[in-house]
């Protein structure tokens, strides 16, 4: 284990993070707490996470200069971008100890892997994936068995925030969309009806203990996280409890080390289905850090450095607002100020902004989280909340 307190020729241990957004910048809060030094690569010079830790490398993820500078600097190394290249970390792995792994942030990169190492982990779990086919050609177009239309066409690489998806209700719709998408490899998913959604996240160190923390249930907006909830009954007991269990099993599965957090659709017939996974801390867990007696940073900075993994305690419940930039604007488009004392003059709020200078719409600029005693009274904070925020 690399220890907290320990000094290596005279300094204290340095932790590494390939990419620098917020997710990093969070992972840096909770890594210098425990009184770590820490080293960010990022393309951005003004990375959230740059900004704050102790050495910044300014590179592209490819940078193979920058990649032996990090592993020169780093005891040990983690990720915090879901596309951050699969050959960076498999190369970095060379020199330090790597978490997660190469082979685990790839097969989390590719739907068409993730769904396949899904579809496996059902046979024990019962929690499958959506109906789906692969689409990498025009003959698997003609092969799309009927009943997967109406469906959702989605980019094998490199979507986030539901973007590389389009909703397709006929074969010509599906052509088209697959055509406009450049004919790069897809997958098509039989469109679900949806109750809720929501998602799970482990922690799980190289001796394979693996911790889960509570269910959260999760609204979008506009393809993008929007509200986060979690508290005592916010899924029905068995499902949270299904979920937890195959997240567990997911993570055990890809011998993971490292904080996974898996989507989840509950669908209007009860069922459960798989939905995607990311190899790192996500927006849905951001609830952890004011709700929980260790947050998914704190999980994260403890599996890379191989501290224990006790169970985590969620000590309040909580709603995540995420603060996106359209915030710092008008209704007529026009720069607006936000009234931060207001809400912060509610109780339970916990504003946390990411430091980043220019705010665009559907920009990810901070988030709000509120805790309180019961369910009742963080509803009631956050609708209050979302009232001053307008
Ligand atoms: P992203 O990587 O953009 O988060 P997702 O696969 O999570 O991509 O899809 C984004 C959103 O689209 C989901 O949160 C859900 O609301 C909706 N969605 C995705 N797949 C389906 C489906 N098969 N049926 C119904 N809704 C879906
Ligand atoms: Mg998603």
């Amino acid at each position: 284990p690399l220890l907290p307190g320990q000094l290596i020729d005279g300094r204290p241990v340095m932790l590494g993070v390939l990419g620098g957004g917020q997710l990093g910048r969070m992972f840096v809060h909770a890594a210098q707490a425990l009184g770590y030094e820490t080293v960010v690569l990022d393309p951005d010079r003004h990375s959230p996470a740059g900004r704050i830790s102790h050495h910044f490398i300014e590179a592209d993820y490819r940078d193979a200069d920058a990649l032996r500078e990090l592993a020169a600097r780093a005891a040990a190394i983690t990720t915090e971008f879901e596309n951050v290249p699969a050959e960076a970390l498999a190369e970095l792995a060379r020199a330090r100890p790597v978490a997660p792994a190469a082979g685990a942030v790839a097969i989390a990169q590719d739907r068409i892997r993730e769904k396949a190492h899904f579809a496996r982990c059902a046979e024990r779990s019962g929690v499958a994936p959506a109906p789906y086919a692969v689409i990498e050609s025009e003959a698997d177009l003609a092969d799309v068995p009927a009943d997967l239309l109406p469906g959702i066409l989605k980019t094998a690489r490199l979507g986030y925030d539901g973007k590389g998806q389009a909703r397709v209700a006929t074969r010509g719709e599906l052509a088209a969309a697959w055509r406009g998408m450049g004919g790069v490899a897809c997958v098509l998913e039989q469109l679900l009806p949806l109750a809720l959604e929501c998602s799970v996240i482990v922690a799980r160190g190289r001796d394979g203990q693996v911790v889960a923390l509570p269910v959260q249930r999760n609204l979008h907006r506009g393809g993008i996280l929007s509200v986060t909830e979690v508290y005592e009954g916010n899924v029905p007991r068995a499902l949270a409890s299904q979920a937890q269990a195959a997240t567990v099993d997911i993570a055990n599965q890809l011998g993971y080390v490292g904080v996974l957090c898996v989507e989840y659709f509950v669908l209007q017939d009860g069922r459960l289905v798989v939905n995607e996974m990311a190899p790192r801390p996500h927006n849905s867990g951001h609830y952890t850090v004011d709700a929980c007696d260790a947050s998914q940073f704190d999980l994260q900075v403890r599996t890379l450095a191989g501290l224990p993994l006790p169970q985590p305690r969620q000590h309040s419940a909580a709603i995540m607002l995420n603060l996106l930039g359209d915030l710092w604007f008008d209704a007529a488009g026009a720069p607006r100020t936000v009234p931060w004392p207001d809400v912060l003059a509610l109780p339970g709020a916990h504003l946390h902004l990411y430091g980043k200078t220019e705010a665009r719409r559907g920009r990810k600029m901070g988030h709000l989280t509120f805790t309180g005693p019961d369910a009742a009274s963080v509803r009631e904070r956050a609708l209050a909340a979302a009232a001053l925020l307008g």
